[in-house]
């Protein structure tokens, strides 16, 4: 898979891909991550890539030349591409959405800065937009690095494993249940004896109680929306009980 984004700060995004998890991967040639600075595509003699606003109004706006001809450079004769653009006016990304990305082949992802970009770069290139959340950055490079981490971890040989993530916080429907490394005693504070018991049945269901619990204590919302195995009902319909008996 392969994520190009456009920006006019290559080095921002391309440092937070340079560590760990995401840089190995792409020296293992299992993703393609590249950036391009969408003021090498400027055609104005001081390499200008913004201007006011017409109407008037606070701020200066992307301008449309360079970043539809860096888009026409990078996007080329390629298929299967998603332009997205980040924007604090798109739809909120989740788990949901990551999933839907993994089965494009490319990923070009548009980073606005400023007041954001011209309407008509929306309107032409962009096939849709995406929010991290509901506040605003300076700029997209944050957000464009969130989506691509988040979407690229999904792709095979990434993680060791699609356990690492079909059985974490979200993704498995509930947040995680806590973990523990060593040491067993810790400040006083011990590890829960179960988890040292080596009965893995015993182990699961503590760790499904646990979930469970931290879920409809902190994100409720999933487990009104989710859906859930039998085992995972009946823990869910015990906790929700014990905690009526408690009010
Ligand atoms: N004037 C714009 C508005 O009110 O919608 C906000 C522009 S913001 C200061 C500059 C850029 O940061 C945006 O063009 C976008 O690329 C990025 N950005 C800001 N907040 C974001 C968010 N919550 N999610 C994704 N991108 C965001």
């Amino acid at each position: 898979m392969r994520f190009d984004i456009l920006t006019l700060f290559p080095e921002m995004t391309d440092s937070i891909f340079s560590y760990s998890i995401i840089s190995r991967a792409m020296s293992q040639n299992l993703i393609e991550i590249h950036s391009h600075n969408i003021r090498d595509y400027s055609t104005d003699k001081h390499r200008r890539v913004d201007d006011t606003p017409y109407g008037g109004g606070m701020g200066m706006l992307m301008s449309p030349q360079p970043i539809f001809d860096c888009h026409k450079a990078v996007k080329g004769g390629r298929e299967n591409v998603r332009t997205i653009y980040m924007s604090p006016q798109g739809t909120v990304f989740n788990h949901q959405k990551a999933l839907e990305l993994r089965e494009y082949d490319n990923i070009i992802i548009l980073c606005g800065h400023y007041e954001g970009v011209d309407q008509r770069v929306i309107d032409e290139i962009v096939d849709e937009e995406i929010s991290i959340g509901d506040y605003v950055l300076t700029g997209g490079e944050l957000a464009a690095a969130v989506v691509v981490d988040a979407v690229a971890r999904l792709c095979e040989g990434v993680l060791s494993d699609k356990e690492c993530y079909e059985k974490e916080s979200i993704a498995g429907g509930l947040l995680e249940y806590p973990q523990y490394t060593r040491p067993f005693d810790f400040h006083g504070l011990t590890v829960p004896e179960v988890l040292n018991s080596g009965h893995h049945a015993n182990i699961e269901l503590w760790r499904l109680e646990r979930a469970v619990e931290k879920t409809l204590r902190v994100r409720p919302d999933l487990i009104e929306n989710g859906t859930f195995d039998k085992k995972t009902l009946k823990v869910i319909e015990r906790i929700k009980k014990e905690y009526e008996n408690q009010q």
